[in-house]
């Protein structure tokens, strides 16, 4: 059987959709209703409620096939381990690694990535950020790479509107240059080098309360940033593998370029502009092609380096929340992944 490293070997991406369960407080106690199977492990059913109720729309069957497909039950754990597992040995070859959680707002983005922020006691240590610094440490053991004498570094900024707040440092506002040699900087990013998997947790933690802070609601801000977190592999200072891990802005926004507020209409337009540009940079990364336009967007322009060179991958989570209340914008996220990506 083929393994995602295999599929990643041949294409260089991997996309996969991942369903959350209804969750009690907001879709069961509004009896919203489950519209979506799983039926395989690569198969993801949108179809009527399996109830009879009086339908206010039809709702037409419709199947997609993706490299995986995880249904409610899946942990963290699992997801990770198809999708952004592989992708830790590409850094240690000295690769660009990139992993994106895609889908609207509330449907699992920053459970997947961060972990569980929802409730008081945050935990952080489940997310695939972590899971991720634990393989990159374990890996740091393995003898071949141990006599490389590699130092971790980790960055975590967050694009909103189209400009760079670093989230390890106070919200800073950061320039973005490219270079005559076509080489993109974040101007004063601060990486932060991590000994362990500890380190890691504490800059999560940091950058994820920056990321808030200051907001009235917490979900409404998150919901229109796309958020960086990077851990980064130097080797005598030189960089020898990136690991670029993104909770993006909800998908959702498209309904917000009507809105009477001018603010909220051109985030929308941003967030819409960057997700576009986003398909067309891993596209072009997918079919090898020369011409990346990754100027099109901020986003993709930080992210220049992950999109080209030999050993760049790439694995797209695009999140789904069940209910039928939110068919409309699943379909359009599971459309956006299955677009021959
Ligand atoms: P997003 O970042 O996409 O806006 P969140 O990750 O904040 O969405 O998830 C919204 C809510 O659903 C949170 O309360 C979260 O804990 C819960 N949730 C998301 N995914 C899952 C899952 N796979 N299993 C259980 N609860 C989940
Ligand atoms: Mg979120």
């Amino acid at each position: 059987p083929l393994t995602t490293a295999d599929l990643i070997e041949e294409h260089r991406i991997c996309v996969c959709v991942r369903k959350r369960p209804l969750n009690k407080k907001s879709e069961l106690s509004m009896k919203d209703l489950d519209v979506i199977t799983i039926p395989s492990k690569d198969v993801v059913m949108v179809h009527e409620p399996k109830q009879k109720v009086d339908l206010t729309r039809y709702l037409e069957n419709q199947t997609f096939r993706f490299d995986y497909a995880f249904d409610d039950s899946t942990t963290n754990e699992m997801v990770y381990r198809f999708t952004a597992r592989p992708l830790v040995e590409t850094i240690f070859e000295r690769g660009m690694a990139t992993c994106f959680a895609y889908g609207q707002t509330g449907s699992g983005k920053t459970h997947t990535m961060g972990g569980d922020f929802s409730g008081k006691k945050q935990d952080c240590s489940k997310g695939i950020y972590a899971l991720a610094a634990r393989d990159v440490f374990l890996m740091l053991k393995k003898p071949s790479y141990k006599k490389l004498d590699l130092q971790v570094y980790a960055a975590f900024f967050e694009i909103y509107s189209g400009k760079v707040f670093d989230l390890l440092n106070r919200k800073a506002k950061l320039r973005v240059l490219e270079d005559g040699k076509q080489q993109v900087q974040v101007v004063g990013l601060q990486e932060k080098e991590v000994k362990c998997t500890e380190d890691v947790l504490k800059l999560i933690e940091v950058g994820n309360s920056c990321r808030t802070s200051g907001q009235t609601s917490a979900n409404a801000h998150s919901s229109r940033s796309h958020a960086v977190f990077q851990i980064i592999l130097r080797r005598k200072g030189k960089m020898h593998g990136k690991f670029s891990l993104i909770d993006l802005a909800g998908n959702e926004r498209g309904a917000d370029t009507s809105s009477a507020d001018r603010q909220t209409r051109l985030e929308g337009a941003e967030i819409n502009k960057s997700l576009l540009a986003l398909k067309e940079c891993i596209r072009a990364l997918g079919r090898n092609k020369p011409h990346t336009p990754f100027r099109a967007s901020k986003l993709t322009q930080v992210l220049r380096d992950s999109f080209i060179g030999e050993n760049s991958h790439t694995c797209m989570i695009a999140t789904i929340a069940p209910g039928m209340t939110s068919c409309e914008t699943t379909l359009n996220t599971l459309r956006y992944a299955n677009s021959e990506l």
